[in-house]
């Protein structure tokens, strides 16, 4: 019992440490600033990033345990790709990729056709924005919390951002609005808030590129729906990369790309896929009851 006891508390500490080690790297994403030692003999990134992604044959493996593999996929200018399958099939490895969290052990990521190897990492990631699960606010003001994805980010931008992420009116609740003090000492947020206050954060950055890690899992499906339409509006045409657990939150996107065990199993839109992936049927019919 005793050793039973042991090997849980050693894999709760590893799945802590690993949290603790990806969360840090997110955060090193979203704060440019800190990351001025990167290699710059890379070649400068484009000043205007169109947002085309292309995965050429990408492998991936953690210490020797495969996680991706050869997976091919185009995500054109603009557009929205759902990223599905079941847990540990290799959904959040594929689109650390892009910010360079990981490099690819085989194969190519290319953002407007230049491998991001030879791009400056500082400069690809500024206008890249990451959103995990686990957003990381701090206890200070809702203000401060959205502004430190883009320091000096002005009071309209924060605004206009939190209005995206639908965050805008449960702030305007609190007496204090924006000055709204979070965490310790402040309000207690709820998850599905928490996550939008860390869109609000991303989408302050003007991306050119927003991945969504799993980001809306506590956001009610309604509210979800007004996000995505929002950020279908986004005048730069946004590029996105969602994650999700709910079929209804990638259902619509341009492109669905469906992943198992690391594989690809299939790309395409819903019905596409309803009629030629096994792996998306099973997901659709135990949430929706058969589509
Ligand atoms: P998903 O996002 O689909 O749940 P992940 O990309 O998180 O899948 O994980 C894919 C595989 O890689 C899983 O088997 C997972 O256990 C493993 N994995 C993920 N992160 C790490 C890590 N930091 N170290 C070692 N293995 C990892």
């Amino acid at each position: 019992q005793i050793l039973f006891a042991l090997v849980i508390i050693a894999l709760v500490f590893n799945v802590f440490v690993r949290a603790r080690v990806s969360a840090r790297r997110i955060e090193e994403v979203l704060n440019v600033q800190a990351d001025g030692t990167e290699e710059l003999a890379a070649d400068p990134a484009p000043l205007s990033f169109r947002g085309r992604i292309d995965f050429e044959q990408v492998s991936f493996a953690y210490d020797g345990t495969l996680a991706l593999d050869n997976i091919s996929l185009t995500c054109l200018p603009g557009e929205t790709v759902g990223i599905i399958g079941p847990t540990g099939a290799g959904k959040s490895t594929l689109v650390q990729l892009i910010p360079r969290l990981y490099e690819p052990a085989a194969g190519t990521v290319k953002l407007d056709g230049l491998d991001i190897h030879r791009l400056n990492p500082r400069l690809l990631r500024d206008r890249i924005a990451f959103v995990p699960q686990k957003a990381l606010l701090f206890s200070g003001t809702i203000l401060d919390n959205i502004r430190w994805g883009k320091e000096g980010a002005t009071s309209a931008e924060i605004e206009t951002a939190a209005r995206m992420a639908q965050a805008h009116d449960f702030v305007m609740d609190f007496p204090e609005g924006y000055e709204t003090r979070i965490g310790q000492g402040g309000v207690n947020l709820s998850g599905g808030q928490k996550q939008r206050l860390a869109i609000a954060r991303a989408l302050v950055r003007k991306p050119a590129i927003l991945i969504l890690d799993d980001a809306t899992s506590a956001v009610d499906v309604a509210t979800e729906a007004r996000i995505r339409q929002a950020l279908a509006a986004y005048a730069a045409g946004l590029t996105c990369f969602i994650i999700a657990q709910r079929i209804s939150s990638i259902m619509t996107a341009d492109k669905i790309a469906v992943l198992d065990e690391g594989k690809l199993v299939g790309l395409g839109q819903h019905e596409k896929l309803l009629a030629s992936c096994a792996v998306y049927r099973e997901i659709c019919q135990s949430q929706l009851g058969g589509c």
